[in-house]
């Protein structure tokens, strides 16, 4: 059976088509309007998201070769995320449902990032995580451990209490006056530097929960001193600070990580979310999962970032389990799963 998925939760207006939970195509349009505010602005994305979407999601269609009457139901992004953003890809799939008599399917974008561990393409049959598995999912606005015990029935079990790992990434990138989203220029300024040059400290925060507050203001005073005694102290050691910022961070997120995988004795272990297309924290966690005697999962790079293909394939996984919504469904800023 044929879903088509749509994502707008945030600043990618995206849309997939999948067939028996194989991704056929995987359309993405970012939003570039954000870079010149250093952030996304949510009026900005909705409207971004109206212009974009039925070219969007009409790429999907052709580049998957389905039409939309061989559709058997209709996915899309409920929670959480911007409101005005979810509403645009939240109305548009009900309408499609609507026209097309096909039933609609509501998912949770956070989930929809672990499954991104799921994803099969036609023709190369990858290696998936088995039951029960945790997944570290971090992105711009989460930072979660995760144990999955089955494909919908999931249990955060250890999260952030302030910023999320991307999060941190974007606001240590901007005291570098790197521009938004700093997270990608972190990851490839830091492959030239030295990790162990400058020491952030790594916060005691009880559990499975993680804290990146007190790294963003070490960094923040940190670049001020230096600054006083040598102006262009950034410029000179672009390379070192980037590489030192994101092994803490990586550190951070993969201390939890071992600690989750301990207390549980799980072993299937994923990341998910856009921080996991960072190249250290990739290193890092197939590092330890050698150490730890792991079975580390990462998906391909195009579904760690927002995406439909992810929306997708858990739109596949509630279709098989008869979960659909009728025309009164609402999208939601925030909700847990
Ligand atoms: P959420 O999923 O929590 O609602 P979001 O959808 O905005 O938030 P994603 O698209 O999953 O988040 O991820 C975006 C974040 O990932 C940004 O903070 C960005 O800087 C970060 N990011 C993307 N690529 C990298 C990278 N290579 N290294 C570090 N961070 C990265
Ligand atoms: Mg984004
Ligand atoms: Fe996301």
């Amino acid at each position: 059976s044929y879903i088509l998925a749509i994502e707008s939760s945030c600043d990618e207006t995206a849309a997939a088509v999948c067939n028996d939970g194989l991704i056929l195509s995987n359309i993405i349009a970012s939003q570039k309007i954000h870079e010149e505010y250093g952030g996304v602005v949510p009026e900005l994305a909705s409207r971004a998201h109206l212009q974009a979407i039925v070219p969007v999601v009409d790429t999907a269609l052709k580049k998957a070769n389905v039409s939309l009457d061989e559709i058997d139901a209709f996915a899309f992004t409920q929670s959480p995320g911007l409101i005005g953003a979810l509403l645009v890809g939240t109305e548009f799939a009900k309408s499609l449902s609507l026209g097309c008599n096909k039933p609609l399917i509501a998912v949770h974008h956070m989930q929809a990032h672990v499954l991104a561990n799921l994803i099969q393409s036609p023709g190369k049959k990858n290696e998936t995580p088995s039951f029960p598995f945790l997944c570290l999912t971090v992105s711009g606005g989460h930072t979660q451990i995760v144990l999955c015990e089955d494909f919908l029935q999931m249990k955060v079990i250890g999260e952030t209490l302030d910023d999320a790992a991307g999060e941190a990434f974007d606001k240590s990138a901007k005291i570098l006056g790197l521009p938004y989203p700093g997270g990608p220029l972190i990851d490839k300024f830091a492959k030239n530097g030295n990790p162990e040059k400058y020491k952030f400290p790594e916060p005691k925060i009880d559990e499975l929960n993680f804290s990146f507050s007190g790294l963003k203001t070490s960094i923040l005073y940190f670049i001020r001193d230096e600054k006083l005694k040598n102006e262009n102290f950034v410029e000179e050691n672009m390379a070192d600070i980037c590489a030192s910022v994101q092994s803490r961070i990586v550190s951070i997120l993969l201390h939890k990580l071992k600690k989750a995988s301990r207390e549980t004795g799980i072993t299937d272990i994923c990341i998910a979310g856009g921080v996991s297309a960072n190249k250290g924290l990739r290193r890092e966690f197939e590092k330890m999962g050698i150490e730890e005697g792991w079975k580390t999962f990462i998906p391909a790079f195009e579904y760690c970032t927002d995406n439909a293909a992810m929306i997708a394939i858990t739109g596949y996984y509630k279709y098989k389990a008869g979960i659909f919504e009728d025309l009164s469904v609402v999208p939601s800023a925030r909700a847990v799963f």
